[in-house]
């Protein structure tokens, strides 16, 4: 098959490499329908995770099942499913506790910028659509895999619920589906951090009440300003640094939470600061099987659309360029046609 690899920072390429394989009887093959470039991918692109060269690239993705192991009995060929980026049995004590992404069997989309992607423990990831879902739904379907309950469990481990005061911190996808993931939750008043109008537009749209262009303490200054020096009940923080963590523990009233769901690099916790203002602090990799059949239903009842987080459209021999305008900050999200 081709698929998208990553050979060193900076250099991406779309190329033949081996198809994937059913190693176990709980895997299945999908072939992709639509794939996309996470701000996570822009990590080891930047030089700041390490590289194995030649390796294949992406973990978001939605398709079509090619071929499922002797003991798949939930997904079979054919059926168009959503493919979480992490895989679960959804059977052992942790996935039962809800932890999905500490499953015991925990497994990861390795080429989702590619035509066909692995899926291990395919009964316990993989949640299949009624039908085939018409082209128009591939965006907001596509979010599923990761940034929408990625955003949507900054939301829960936040705490956010109905009539509260929100700030999410960060206006990558994540940032925006955790507006939308907030104002689904019934926060009263969502408090978006964006330096960018495009941003700024699509977390209006998404339920977003305020907007915070100014960072670090000006930022800070100006959310405590908007909740009358309280601060929120409940911040998502969905970037990942120092700066964003810090942001968000600030603007935290006492006795609230933060969820946090950037993968952290280089954060250092003020925990002094934390017990003196009894701010709790819940997140990490998102259980994003937990929350699919939920999230599924409500995009397909329209009460939710993440699709606008996705602001460019290519053809997945052009991934390239995708991780050149992302990293650029000239597109949110990329969507990469097979
Ligand atoms: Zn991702
Ligand atoms: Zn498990």
């Amino acid at each position: 098959m081709r698929a998208t690899t990553i050979h060193a920072p900076g250099d991406i390429r779309f190329e033949e490499v081996p198809d994937p394989t059913i190693k176990q009887p709980t895997d299945a093959i999908v072939r992709v329908v639509a794939g996309c470039i996470c701000g996570s991918d822009l990590w080891p692109y930047r030089g700041e995770n390490p590289i194995r060269p030649g390796a294949t690239i992406g973990h978001e993705c939605i398709g079509v099942v090619e071929e499922v192991g002797s003991s798949v009995s939930g997904v079979r060929a054919g059926d168009f499913v959503i493919v979480p980026f992490c895989h679960c049995d959804n059977t052992c004590p942790h996935c039962r506790y809800g932890a999905q992404s500490a499953c015991v069997n925990l497994g990861m989309t390795q080429s989702g910028q590619g035509e066909l992607a692995r899926v291990n423990q395919a009964d316990g990831s993989l949640v299949k659509l009624p039908g085939a879902p018409d082209a128009s739904q591939h965006a907001a379907l596509l979010a599923l895999s990761d940034v929408m309950p990625t955003g949507w469990h900054a939301a829960v481990c936040a705490g956010v619920g109905p009539g509260g005061t929100a700030v999410v911190v960060g206006d990558g996808a994540v940032g925006l589906c955790g507006v939308l993931a907030a104002s689904a939750l019934g926060a009263g008043r969502i408090i978006a951090m964006s330096r960018h109008e495009s941003r700024q537009r699509i977390a209006t749209t998404f339920g977003a009440t305020d907007i915070v262009a100014e960072r670090g303490e000006e930022g800070i200054a100006r959310v405590k300003e908007l909740t009358d020096g309280v601060g929120a009940d409940a911040v998502l923080e969905c970037v990942g640094t120092d700066d964003a963590m810090t942001t968000a523990i600030h603007v935290t009233r006492p006795g609230g939470g933060v969820g946090f769901v950037g993968v952290p690099h280089g954060v250092e916790l003020p925990v002094r600061k934390l017990f003196e203002t009894n701010v709790g602090l819940r997140g990490g990799m998102a259980p994003v099987r937990r929350y699919l059949p939920d999230l599924l239903e409500r995009v397909l009842s329209g009460a939710i659309d993440p699709s606008p987080v996705f602001d460019l459209t290519l053809p997945m021999a052009e991934s390239a360029d995708g991780y050149r305008a992302m990293d650029e900050r000239r597109a949110i999200k990329v969507l990469l046609q097979p």
